[in-house]
């Protein structure tokens, strides 16, 4: 996919299942069973789709998706499938791991940043040797910080396995990480959750994490119950979708598995897919 002078490339390290009520919060299940398929679990597939941007002279890759280092009684209650490293993937696509310069973690939750790291004779190392991280201070702290309601989003990845880089960069709200590269807080999802916005001569492209996991989630109140803040993604949400709207944005969705990316419209107040 092409944007000005950038290249952007979906990468999908295989998919997950999680419970469907959970996934659509106040929205009964007669409305959203109608959008997606369930298993006999009332479990939902989601993809675990990563970004690759590409610019002329820089390889970002935005979240690394679940990994390799999961227990066979994870992949039993979260139904793994498909998942094999993101070195693998980035080899699939024609490159090595050290060809990626900056990797980006929308937050930390497990099905996006546990693919950063193997674990290399019985010791967790970096996929990426040459990268620099980049995430928002307040979710890193956030991260290791957990309470009864946000533990079960986050995994006992090795943070330390990234601080040990020397390249680990926490940042402070909006930032632009190199030109035409920005991200965006979003909140919500988690207090400090943040998307990715890519512009090149004039062309705009963004994957929105999971403030909008999906397009299912493009009608205001398809809010995940797993959100830390829903009335925050709320107003994300109808901020930022008619601005990808009136300004044309290629949308890229994380969690998508069958129509992963497309322009938003507008069309009586209500968001869709053209
Ligand atoms: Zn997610």
């Amino acid at each position: 996919m092409r944007i000005g002078e950038f290249n952007i490339r979906l990468i999908t390290d295989g998919r997950f299942w999680l419970d469907g009520g959970s996934m659509f919060g106040i929205v009964p299940r007669n409305f959203w069973s109608r959008l997606v398929e369930c298993d006999e679990q009332n479990r939902m597939p989601l993809a675990l789709n990563c970004l690759l941007i590409e610019t002329p002279d820089k390889r970002i890759l935005f979240d690394t998706g679940i990994g390799t280092n999961t227990s066979p009684k994870f992949n039993r209650i979260y139904k793994v499938a498909d998942v094999k490293g993101m070195r693998y993937r980035i080899e699939e696509v024609g490159l090595k791991v050290e060809d990626i310069d900056m990797v980006i973690f929308s937050h930390l939750h497990f099905d996006h940043v546990d693919g950063a790291v193997d674990v290399v004779d019985g010791t967790p190392a970096p996929v990426f040797p040459d990268a620099e991280y980049i995430v928002q201070a307040g979710e890193w702290h956030h991260a290791r910080d957990t309470n009864e309601f946000t533990a079960g989003g986050y995994s006992d990845f090795s943070f330390e396995a990234l601080e040990r880089t020397g390249r680990l960069r926490l940042i402070e709200g909006d930032a632009e990480v190199i030109p035409g590269v920005k991200v965006h807080v979003t909140g919500g999802h988690t207090a400090h959750h943040q998307m990715v916005i890519i512009e090149s001569k004039g062309e705009k492209a963004a994957c929105f994490a999971d403030l909008i996991p999906m397009p299912a989630h493009l009608p205001l109140p398809y809010i995940m119950a797993l959100d830390e803040y829903p009335l925050q993604t709320l107003e994300s949400k109808r901020r930022l979708l008619r601005q990808a709207a009136d300004e044309r944005w290629l949308c890229f969705f994380d969690h998508e598995c069958d129509a992963p990316f497309g322009r938003v419209c507008e069309k009586e107040g209500r968001f869709a897919i053209s």
